[in-house]
């Protein structure tokens, strides 16, 4: 059974700014607790994964080579990169390439459209997590903790939390948590407590995506990524070519994503016969079917990928400042890491604005949040 640790009195009659809960520690969780820490908040940020970033991940691999030997390589297994184009994210952006956390990349891109050609993108280096580590700096951290529940206490939130290994506790009192998970996970979190924000986000269709990461032996490939869209493969590309990478001589660290279609035709599939159809599908894009000499190779399963449709939710997060609840994410924008940013510093906005005013009030109500086309 859960057990509930004691409740220390509620802040309304002490000037403290409010201790506030940020559930995840991917991009729209790290820039709404930097936000929160510039403006004097006392906030810790919760997530059930063991390193922060989210979907900004980077996976290591190793295997035995001959003598004993281990080889060893990384994998940006989930986004890869992005692409800033509002000023404010362009900035932040601006500030972590200054500190080496990001690096812009010229990445020579096979696509069939518009066509091949080379196009600038971002990069946290050395690895994805890098630029939601360095949003973070200073902020405390909880990790490897889910939070299960959330419950409704006199001083605000007391939030259930399991490590995997133990029940699920309690711990008290955050007078604000603020919600920065996919979609899916914000609706069960909300159930009871915000239903409509709960139905609406229930709602948002997210696409599960089947990623292949391999190393070949090296391979004459004139390309650092490809749009292929062809068969079961939508993108591939050769990690060691990206910014900060490790490159390990004569061999070639290959991520590949299956076509959402084809990821959602075999979401149950045994992830060692998807390594297969995967393995075989990239020999065939590279080699014509050849096979390469294999080191390496096995798959993730993205269950939320990237949004199906841009959502419409007209807002760039929520926020109740009667509940002491908001919440945040790649949902409220085009299901990208530019827009889980700006959701995450709309909602640390809105939360410092409302606790400057008097008497508290809503700043944006429940919306509308449907899985409409753009
Ligand atoms: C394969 C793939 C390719 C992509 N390519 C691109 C691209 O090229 N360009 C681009 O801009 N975007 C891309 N994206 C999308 C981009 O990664 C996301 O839009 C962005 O990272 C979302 O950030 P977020 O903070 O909203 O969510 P997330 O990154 O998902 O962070 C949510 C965090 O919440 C944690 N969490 C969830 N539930 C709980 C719980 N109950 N308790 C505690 N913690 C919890 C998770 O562990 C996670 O760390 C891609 C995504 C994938 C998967």
């Amino acid at each position: 059974m859960p057990t509930t640790l004691p409740i220390e009195s509620p802040a309304a009659d002490r000037m403290e700014p409010p201790r506030v809960a940020v559930i995840g520690a991917g991009v729209a969780g790290a820039a709404c607790a930097a936000g929160l820490l510039r403006a004097g908040f006392d906030v810790t940020v919760f997530d059930k994964s063991r390193g922060v970033g989210g979907r900004m991940a980077t996976r290591r691999a190793q295997w035995a080579v001959v003598d004993g030997a281990v080889g060893a390589a990384e994998f940006d297994h989930g986004c890869a990169h992005f692409t800033p184009t509002r000023p404010r994210f362009q900035a932040v952006v601006d500030r972590a390439e200054a500190l080496g956390c990001v690096a812009r990349w010229r990445q020579r891109l096979y696509a069939t459209f518009p066509a091949p050609g080379v196009r600038q993108v971002v990069v946290p280096t050395p690895n994805m997590p890098a630029f939601c580590r360095h949003l973070l700096s200073g902020v405390p951290l909880r990790l490897g903790h889910a939070v299960t529940g959330l419950q409704r206490c006199p001083g605000g939130w007391l939030l259930h939390l399991t490590d995997g290994r133990t029940e699920a506790r309690a711990e008290c009192p955050f007078e604000q948590v603020l919600l920065a998970v996919p979609s899916a996970h914000a609706a069960t979190l909300l159930r009871g407590h915000q239903s409509d924000w709960a139905d609406a986000l229930g709602g948002v269709r997210m696409l599960p995506r089947w990623t292949l990461m391999a190393v070949t032996d090296d391979l004459d490939w004139p390309w650092d990524a490809a749009e292929v869209e062809r068969g079961e493969l939508a993108w591939i590309a050769r990690n060691d070519r990206a910014p900060g990478r490790l490159a390990a001589s004569g061999r070639v660290p290959w991520v590949a994503h299956a076509t959402s279609a084809w990821s959602l035709a075999h979401l149950k599939d045994d992830p060692a016969q998807v390594t297969e159809v995967l393995r075989a599908a990239l020999a065939k894009l590279l080699t014509g079917g050849r096979p390469p000499r294999w080191h390496h190779a096995g798959v993730h399963r993205w269950r939320h990928a990237q949004l199906a449709h841009r959502a419409s939710c007209g807002f760039d997060c929520w926020w109740s400042a009667g509940l002491g609840l908001g919440v945040c994410g790649d949902s409220f924008g085009d299901g990208s890491v530019e827009a889980a940013w700006c959701s995450g510093d709309e909602l640390a906005d809105a939360v410092a604005a409302s606790f400057d005013a008097a008497p508290q009030t809503s700043v944006a109500p429940a919306a509308e949040l449907t899985d409409s086309a753009h």
